[in-house]
């Protein structure tokens, strides 16, 4: 039997409504969007609210923070003010842990939590204690962030298919084949890709992507200091295109689809 047979048990299951009040010991796994608190869910909201305990991520924004109730524990899991990051194992027990003691604990995570997030293992950990949990899904940023920069990841004209990446596989020792990734994707989605950026494009001309290619790269979507670039992949591989992290750099056709909707802000409506 595979692993994920024998932890395909019951603790997982939903009994109710995706926002009814947490019991006890309950665990949610919660997708807290971009950033901007008005684009949770229904049921981000109403667990933000109303539980013990938010283990958050770095990526969490104040305003969806503040969403708290006086009295929850806010308990950061991420890199934030400098602090080191807490390992998956940590952060795994401290769920588990807070959810023996009887708490009611929303899990809350930047963007989707099974999106480049490790949502998987934290909830793998706790099938295997019996926790119950339940999860909630939130719009993740490789989808969001153009969204609000005006680009529509997918376009009739251009794409019938998309990948979403991380650009931490750029370097030196990276495990993708980008020939066969432009060969198949007209329209490339990356996350974690501010700083390689630069890597990313030349690997994608040197797979045959011309430099004309359009590129995007949207830092900060729905926060505070959100800032669109659009350029090509000449203009990303010789570093003019830059955006401070978190940032999402997108790449086809459908950039040059972009019809900017959000005023004339710097670095909107190029
Ligand atoms: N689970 C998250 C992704 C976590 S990986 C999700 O579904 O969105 C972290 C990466 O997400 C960042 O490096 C960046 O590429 C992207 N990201 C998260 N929030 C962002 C935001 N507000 N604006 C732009 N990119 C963002």
């Amino acid at each position: 039997m595979s692993q994920e047979d024998s932890l395909s048990s019951e603790v997982g299951l939903d009994t109710g409504s995706l926002s009814a009040p947490l019991v006890s010991g309950e665990v949610a796994l919660v997708g807290a969007g971009p950033g901007a608190a008005d684009l949770l869910t229904l049921a981000a909201a109403k667990l933000i609210g109303d539980c013990d305990a938010i283990v958050f991520d770095a990526l969490v924004s104040d305003e969806v923070l503040n969403l708290a109730a006086v009295d929850t524990d806010l308990i950061p899991a991420g890199k934030r003010g400098g602090r080191p990051s807490a390992s998956q194992d940590d952060i795994s027990r401290t769920l588990v842990e807070l959810a023996r003691e009887g708490r009611r604990v929303v899990r809350l995570k930047g963007g989707d939590p099974f999106v480049f997030g490790r949502g998987g293992e934290e909830i793998r950990a706790l099938a295997a204690a019996g926790i119950r949990f339940r999860v909630i899904p939130g719009i993740t940023a490789g989808v969001a962030a153009p969204a609000m920069a005006g680009i529509p990841v997918t376009d009739r004209s251009v794409n019938a298919s998309i990948a979403f990446l991380t650009g931490h596989e750029a370097g030196d020792d990276s495990r993708v084949d980008w020939q066969a990734l432009v060969n198949a994707f007209p329209v490339l989605v990356f996350y974690m890709a501010a700083r390689n950026l630069p890597v990313i494009a030349r690997r994608l001309m040197s797979a045959g992507l011309e430099e004309g290619t359009a590129v995007a790269i949207i830092g900060s979507a729905t926060l505070p200091g959100e800032d669109t670039q659009t350029g090509t992949l000449a203009t990303a591989a010789s570093g003019e295109l830059t955006a401070a992290s978190p940032a999402i750099v997108i790449v086809g056709g459908v950039v040059a689809e972009r019809v900017a909707w959000r005023g004339e802000l710097p670095g909107r409506g190029k």
